[in-house]
């Protein structure tokens, strides 16, 4: 009998038949590395008021990171680390001579950016919108993928998923930890939990009483999202929801964030409105997206008393200051979600844009953080509510979004200084995602002249609202 030419096991038909493609990373996620820069931006604040602790400015060699496969082993000046190379190459398990170097003079190495609040399975333009639209499942996954890679070009390295159809989300993590693709480190929230026919309902988590948020919430579970997270209040980009008014009972949202947590989940709540930021706050919810104080008036009215309770209970906001919003602002200031207020009051921001919905791409990303400081959020601030901070807002505390030992190897070099302005942190020179280097695809450029006027932002809805009171306010007694 003729010997098969197939072997079991192993052997060709098992085999790679071509070796992994070297993509020219300078860093595999394997082996020790020492990475060093101008300077290191750990991501923690500094001593001095206002401040983030910067290492090795005062070295002429700068600031260095080494890393360990994925993770951080030890931050300091480039000349201590480099005075320690033996020590940490044997805690490595190798040779100082097999340490690679990455030098990166010029530039910062500071932890991965962080967007808290995405919207991966849509583009951010309108022709997928809205995701829960008759959309194939297929075309969402694919552009879920696009959003992971889009999102690691702008030296993204984690994302929190704050609403995805037919958890097209949770499939989109666990490939990114399978190594199936490359993108972001994703927490993933799957469908939003909304009333029957509330913001949102498209998603298909709808649900109303007790019982059946119970039991969205354990179904949510079951498919393994990170994340539960309820729409407390209507929104702008569903006709029939009221972007004012509350959507969940108290009682409803308790419950919910109860059964969540008892999961070991993280919650999150989308409120507009003050009625249902006050409901969130009171249920115990971890993270706001929006608190945009949206009152029966339809405007932006802050409450500063609300603010006071946000920053007590230790809750995350993420405003969705996006980076046209202070044009809409400018234009229409009865949407104005009151960042400078909020932080003022001790509030936890964290840099969330909403990015995927019409009008926030992807790409905008660093233009948000700009518009953030513009609405009033000092700059340093900006890049802890971009790094650290966000990764606590999101639950990832202890693990990501800060350069310090045990913590893992999500970090970006950029040109420059970004405490000098934020615009450097376009001008890429490295990112690393638990270890292993990415090479940034090319993004276009973020088009400031789209036709804005074009676009019914929040503010157009809120002004037919006032305008019904106007008519109303017309009409005799009778
Ligand atoms: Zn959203």
């Amino acid at each position: 009998m003729r010997p098969s030419p197939l072997k079991y096991p192993g052997g060709p038909m098992t085999d790679w038949i071509t070796p992994p493609t070297d993509g020219g990373e300078r860093l595999d996620g394997t082996g020790a590395a020492l990475l060093t820069a101008d300077r290191i931006l750990t991501g923690r604040r500094g001593d001095a008021a206002g401040s983030l602790e910067s290492i090795g400015e005062d070295d002429p060699q700068g600031g260095a990171v080494f890393i360990d496969g994925t993770r951080i082993i030890a931050v300091g000046p480039a000349a201590e680390l480099t005075a320690r190379l033996g020590e940490l190459a044997t805690a490595a398990g190798t040779a100082p001579a097999q340490v690679r170097r990455v030098d990166l003079p010029g530039t910062t190495l500071m932890p991965g950016l962080i967007e808290t609040h995405a919207h991966l399975p849509t583009s951010g333009t309108d022709v997928e919108y809205p995701d829960y639209g008759a959309h194939d499942v297929a075309r969402l996954t694919l552009n879920a993928a696009r959003s992971a890679r889009e999102l690691m070009s702008l030296g993204v390295t984690s994302a929190q998923s704050l609403g995805a159809r037919h958890y097209v989300d949770v499939a989109l993590r666990d490939a990114i930890e399978n190594g199936d693709l490359r993108g972001p480190r994703i927490t993933a929230a799957g469908p939003q939990i909304t009333v029957t026919a509330g913001h949102a309902h498209h998603a298909g988590g709808e649900a109303d009483g007790l019982d059946e948020i119970r039991h969205q919430v354990r179904i949510h579970h079951k498919r393994g999202v990170d994340t539960i997270k309820a729409m407390a209040t209507g929104g702008f980009t569903t006709s029939g929801s009221v972007p004012w008014l509350a959507q969940f009972s108290q009682e409803e949202l308790t419950v919910m964030f109860a059964d969540a947590h008892r999961l070991g989940k993280w919650t999150a709540a989308h409120a507009h409105g003050t009625q249902g930021i006050e409901r969130a706050v009171r249920a115990g919810v971890d993270y706001i997206a929006h608190a945009s104080f949206i009152s029966p008036a339809a405007r932006s009215e802050p409450d500063p008393h609300l603010a006071d309770e946000i920053a007590a209970a230790g809750i995350y906001v993420d405003c969705t200051i996006t980076a046209e919003l202070p044009r809409m602002i400018e234009r229409d200031d009865t949407f104005a979600p009151p960042v400078r207020m909020l932080w003022e009051h001790g509030v936890k921001i964290v840099a969330g844009h909403d990015a995927g919905i019409p009008g926030v791409p992807n790409r905008g990303y660093v233009g948000g953080l700009e518009a953030l400081e513009y609405v009033g959020l000092p700059r340093t601030e900006v890049l802890l509510a971009a790094t650290s901070r966000a990764a606590a807002g999101i639950g990832l505390a202890g693990v990501t979004g800060v350069l310090a030992p045990d913590f893992d190897a999500d970090l970006i070099a950029v040109a420059g200084d970004p405490r000098d302005g934020l615009g450097v942190l376009r001008d890429l020179r490295l990112v690393v995602s638990r270890g292993r280097e990415f090479i940034p695809d090319r993004v276009p450029g973020l088009a400031h002249d789209t036709d804005l006027d074009a676009f019914a932002g929040p503010g157009s809805v809120l002004g037919q609202w006032r305008n019904r009171d106007v008519l109303r306010a017309r009409h005799p007694e009778v």
